[in-house]
Order: structure tokens, then C-alpha cells, then sequence
């Protein structure tokens, strides 16, 4: 896809606590050099110091996930394992009277597939060719294109953003449209979500393998999660997946590592590690 198609827009605020006063968080400005990584003075939140335009949404993630697989399908096979362990992670949560799941950002909906047959199935996907994807891969799958054509009245019993956080325009917006469609004890999942305090957000910064600009408005923490979604929900699990996912290979990784703490020039390298990212499960008060 072509990067001229994508208009910007900036952002003048953290989105967080909405205080201007920030600095730069990136050591090098990397392309787009138009959207650069800012902390926030007040709260330390990282976040882009602009976004793609609302309506240019649809246009980024066009067949976003079709050219994905694609193009790595070594990956594929790895994040078709990864979807199995984070599965399993959210059965775990779930009660025997749970019948209704949301997954907003559900690409194809190869994550929310495995739990067919058990629960009734929704799905928010910006792509229409995924969403279309989406049916293919489960007839009874019910997609919508985004949280407003979703019915007002209607409640979940969990709502999982995997990977897909990080993704969405207005925070406080889905925040509080999440409190409005879960019910008291209903669970809230923020699944494979990049960690900013983890070693290698902080180390590597905007050369971090899971820093990606244009996609990703926020880099996350433990805090700023419970920060956002705290007054009306408990966190009851936070977990950082590394040993034991198909992206474990410890000792290898942990000499990348200390070769980035040694020097700067190693630090160009992506690898996966312990903290980098992070799962956690709210409860709605
Ligand atoms: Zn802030």
C-alpha cells in the first residue's frame, strides 16, 4: 500500500490524560518521519504525535491481513499457535453461563473461530475483506465493520481485543462503550498487547520489533491499562507470554539481548523476549 494515500492527523494531547506537555520518546526518526513516538510528561504514556485520519482507516488495513499471510507464512503458522495458547488463557476466565463473545479487531477471525459451537460469536473488523473472511472461517460469526453498527442494547459476557488495542482512535470512547456492553463480572481481555515497560520497548525504542508507527497509536503498560479501564473494572490477570509460545528460543534471544545492552548498533535487530508482551484480563465491577 502506498503511504501518499494515507492522510494524517495530528495529535496535540495524550490521549490518556490529555495533558500536552510530552517529549520525544524515539532516539532516530525512522519512516513516516511525520509520525513520531512522544511520552507524555504527566503519566509517561507513549503514543504517536499523529495518526492516519479517521476515514482513511478503512484504506490502511485494506486486505491488511490477507497480505500478511502472504508474505510470511512461517509466521502464520506461529500466530496459528499462539491464537491456541491465548484461547486456552481465556477459557480459563470464562463461566459455564457465558454465551455471548465479542472480538473487536478480529482479522479473518482465525482467533475467535476456535471458540464455535460454544458461544454466540461477534466480531468487529475495519477490513471488509477480512470481515468477509471472517464468515468463511465461521458461518454463525456475526461481523460488524465498527462498534457503531453494533446494537445498543445488546450485552456480552467477554470482549477480547487481541493484538488490536493499540490499534483504535479514541481510548476513553471504547473504555466506556466496553463498560456499557459488559455486565457486572463480565471479563474484559487485552490479549498479545505490546508492553512499553517491558527491556526492549526501552531499549530499542522506535527500533523495537513490535514498534510500528503508523498502526500502533499507544505502547501500553500494566498501569496505563488499569489507568484507563480502572474505576469500572478490576484487573485480575496480567501475564507476559514468552517461554513455552512458539517465539521462545531463550538462548539465542538472550545473547541478542546483551548485545543490545553492550551496543547500540546490535539494538537494529528484532527479537522476541520475556515482558514484550503482555495479556491481561479485567473484570467489570
Ligand atoms: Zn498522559
Amino acid at each position: 500500500m502506498e503511504f501518499s494515500a494515507i492522510s494524517l492527523e495530528p495529535v496535540g494531547r495524550c490521549p490518556l490524560c490529555k495533558v500536552s506537555e510530552r517529549s520525544l520518546f524515539e532516539r532516530e526518526a525512522i519512516p513516516p518521519k511525520e509520525i513520531q513516538l512522544m511520552r507524555c510528561d504527566e503519566c509517561d504514556f507513549i503514543y504517536t504525535s499523529a495518526v492516519v485520519r479517521a476515514d482513511h482507516i478503512p484504506r490502511l488495513y485494506q486486505a491488511y491481513n490477507v497480505t500478511r499471510d502472504f508474505e510470511r507464512p512461517d509466521m502464520r503458522e506461529k500466530r496459528t499457535l499462539m491464537y491456541e495458547i491465548d484461547g486456552a488463557y481465556v477459557r480459563r476466565f470464562l463461566g459455564a453461563n457465558d454465551e455471548r463473545l465479542l472480538d473487536i479487531g478480529s482479522g479473518a477471525g482465525d482467533f475467535i473461530a476456535q471458540f464455535r459451537g460454544d458461544f454466540e460469536l461477534h466480531c468487529v473488523e475495519a477490513d471488509a475483506a477480512a470481515r468477509a473472511a471472517c464468515v468463511r472461517a465461521c458461518s454463525s460469526l456475526l461481523p460488524y465493520p465498527d462498534l457503531k453498527t453494533i446494537p445498543h442494547d445488546i450485552v456480552f459476557d467477554a470482549i477480547v481485543f487481541r493484538g488490536t488495542l493499540q490499534y483504535m482512535p479514541d481510548l476513553h470512547g471504547v473504555a466506556a462503550w466496553c463498560s456499557d456492553h459488559l455486565p457486572a463480572g463480565g471479563h474484559l481481555f487485552v490479549l498479545a498487547t505490546p508492553n512499553a515497560e517491558s527491556i526492549l520497548a526501552q531499549l530499542q525504542r522506535e527500533r523495537w520489533v513490535l514498534a510500528n508507527k503508523l498502526e500502533h497509536r499507544y505502547w501500553f503498560t500494566r498501569r496505563h491499562l488499569v489507568q484507563l479501564f480502572g474505576d469500572r473494572f478490576h484487573l485480575i490477570a496480567c501475564d507476559f507470554p514468552y517461554l513455552g509460545t512458539p517465539y521462545e528460543n531463550y538462548s539465542h534471544d538472550l545473547r541478542k539481548v546483551l548485545a543490545m545492552i553492550e551496543s547500540p548498533k546490535a539494538r537494529l535487530e528484532g527479537v522476541p523476549f520475556f515482558g514484550s508482551m503482555m495479556n491481561l484480563v479485567l473484570e467489570k465491577i
